[in-house]
C-alpha cells in the first residue's frame, strides 16, 4: 500500500525515484506480514495514515502524483457529494450514503463516473464502484480497464474490490478508510492478494479527513 501524505506534507528525500525494494508492494498474504493486523502499525513504518496503511509502505515520490491524485478526488468528492443526476424524486439520492467513484483513462480523461444508488434503484449491487466501471467499459467498448485509475471516496467493500480485480484495472485511488467493511487493508484486503491474478495499484488515505467528514456528517 502506497499512502500519500495530507497536504502539504513532508517530501521524502530523493523525491522523484522510488526506494530501493519498493516495486513490490507487500501484501496480506505476505508471510513476513503474519503480525501485522489491520489498525496496528507496521514495526518500521512510519507516517501512517489508516488501518493496514503501512503494510508494504512505499514511498510516496512524485509530487505530480499526489496532486494529480488529490485533483481527481476532489471530483470523486463532488459526485459523491451531488451524485452522476439530480434526484428523480426529492429526498431520492439523498437517501443514500454518499460515496463517488470517476474512471479516469491514462490521459486523464474522465471516462465514467458513480455514485452509490443502492436506495435510489432498489440494487444491492449499486454501489459507486461498480456503476463507475460499467460506464467506463461501456464507454471504451472492452471489459479490461488494465489502463485506468478508479479514484473512490471510500475504502472498497469486497464486492467492489473483486469488481476492480476483474477489471483488470490498473490503479485505485481511495479516501476515507473503512475499517468495518473495507476490503483495500482494513478488513481483507482482496487488490493485493497474491492468490489473485490481478494486483492494480493502491494508493489509500487521499483527503481522508475531508472524505471522512463527508460520511461523518452524513450518518449524523
Ligand atoms: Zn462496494
Amino acid at each position: 500500500m502506497r499512502s500519500e501524505p495530507p497536504s502539504g506534507g513532508i517530501e521524502l528525500p530523493g523525491g522523484g525515484s522510488p526506494l530501493a525494494g519498493a516495486a513490490e508492494p507487500a501484501d496480506a498474504t505476505d508471510p513476513a506480514l503474519g503480525t501485522v493486523r489491520p489498525g496496528q502499525p507496521t514495526p518500521g513504518a512510519a507516517r501512517r495514515v489508516g488501518p493496514g496503511a503501512d503494510e508494504g509502505f512505499a514511498a510516496w515520490t512524485g509530487t505530480g502524483r499526489q496532486q494529480r491524485h488529490e485533483l481527481w478526488m476532489r471530483r470523486a468528492v463532488e459526485v459523491a457529494v451531488t451524485g452522476p443526476e439530480p434526484p428523480a424524486e426529492p429526498g431520492g439520492a439523498a437517501d443514500d450514503v454518499p460515496v463517488g467513484a470517476v474512471v479516469y483513462a491514462p490521459d486523464g480523461t474522465e471516462l465514467a463516473i458513480g455514485r452509490n444508488e443502492r436506495e435510489l434503484t432498489g440494487d444491492p449491487t449499486a454501489h459507486a464502484e461498480v456503476l463507475a466501471l460499467r460506464r467506463a467499459a461501456e464507454r471504451l467498448g472492452r471489459w479490461r480497464l488494465d489502463d485506468c485509475t478508479l479514484v473512490v471516496t471510500l475504502e472498497p467493500c469486497t464486492m467492489c474490490a473483486g469488481a476492480l480485480v476483474l477489471a483488470r484495472i490498473g490503479t485505485v485511488v481511495f479516501g476515507a478508510w473503512e475499517p468495518k467493511t473495507g476490503a483495500a487493508g482494513s478488513l481483507w484486503d482482496v487488490l493485493r492478494d497474491r492468490r489473485l491474478n490481478h494486483r492494480p495499484e493502491v494508493y489509500g488515505g487521499v483527503l481522508e479527513v475531508e472524505n471522512a467528514a463527508i460520511l461523518r456528517a452524513f450518518f449524523r
